[in-house]
């Protein structure tokens, strides 16, 4: 099936860059949410970033006027009805996730790949809950969507070689480098990076160094862009502590369980960058 027009579910940070690419790559995108106030904020912000490549001569108004007409906003999930693919990038929750994949399922025409940008939920239990597992399928895009090159692509154990084939050729066409990755928790990105992330929150719960010291070895001695702790802030506490539970739960494994000093951040309402404080303090 041709692929000219897409859902993504959820206009939060993923879902906005997703439909950013995919409409400056030429597809019409139905950017759907909960509450249209969520879509109008998050169009918002990207026509700001549309104005910056403006003003950095990366693209012209003309084109900027095509890729925000190709944006359609939606608050109805039966809007699904009428595309060709569909990606969801809704909050990380199974509960959720598995809601949204049985009313696409039943909406969405025979046929209609349905792929989720989960960072560590199992796209096999996903599957199971439609009735189309061989069209479901990971596609797992990097924060921020516009300027990051990889996507993972994730197998569920029912996805068949045609939807690889077709969503391989998808990120191809987004600009992305897409890596093939079976389903197991964390995938490769969170399964390599979130341990690294949980040792050095170790390494300050149990007194080897404080925060500052352990970016500044990772960034000059290991040539890190960011060091653990700010891409921690980063990505939010909570997050990175429910992706640690995912691992520690996956594969029953106590190499790894979260950091006691993780949890109790979390439980304090220190998220990181998100709430004003992680392990740095932000304005
Ligand atoms: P976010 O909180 O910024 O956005 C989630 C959006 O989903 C919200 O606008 C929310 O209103 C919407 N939503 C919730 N339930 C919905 C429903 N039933 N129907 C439609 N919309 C619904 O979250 P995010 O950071 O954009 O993450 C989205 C997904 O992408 C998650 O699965 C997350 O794990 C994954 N992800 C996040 C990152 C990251 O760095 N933040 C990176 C890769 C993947």
């Amino acid at each position: 099936m041709a692929i000219n027009k897409i859902m993504v579910i959820g206009a939060g940070q993923m879902g906005g860059g997703i439909a950013q690419v995919a409409a400056q790559a030429g597809l019409e995108v139905v950017l759907n949410d909960i509450d249209q106030a969520f879509i109008d904020k998050r169009l918002a912000f990207i026509d700001k970033l549309l104005l910056r490549s403006i003003e950095k001569g990366l693209m012209d108004e003309a084109e900027k006027l095509a890729v925000t007409s190709r944006l359609i906003p939606s608050t109805d999930l039966q809007d699904a009805a009428e595309v060709d693919f569909v990606v969801e990038a809704a909050s990380e929750n199974m509960a959720i996730k598995e809601k949204l994949f049985r009313t696409l399922d039943e909406v969405t025409r025979p046929g209609v790949i349905l792929a989720s940008n989960t960072s560590s939920l199992s796209i096999t239990e996903i599957a199971a809950g439609t009735g189309r597992p061989e069209l479901v399928i990971g596609m797992h895009f990097m924060n921020p969507v516009p300027v990051m090159k990889l996507v993972e692509i994730i197998r569920g154990i029912a996805t068949s070689d045609a939807t690889y084939a077709t969503v391989k050729a998808l990120a191809e066409q987004l600009g992305k480098v897409p890596v093939e990755v079976n389903d197991y928790p964390g995938f490769i990105s969170n399964r390599v990076l979130m341990p690294m992330i949980n040792e050095a929150i170790y390494c300050i719960y149990e007194g080897v160094a404080d925060a500052e010291s352990i970016d500044t070895v990772m960034k000059l001695g290991m040539a890190h862009p960011m060091g653990p702790l700010t891409l921690a802030d980063f990505i939010g506490l909570d997050t990175c502590l429910a992706i640690m539970e995912v691992l520690y739960e996956g594969f029953a494994d106590s190499k790894y369980r979260p950091c006691p000093l993780l949890r109790k951040m979390v439980n304090a309402g220190w998220l990181g960058k998100k709430s004003g404080k992680g392990f740095f303090t932000y304005d």
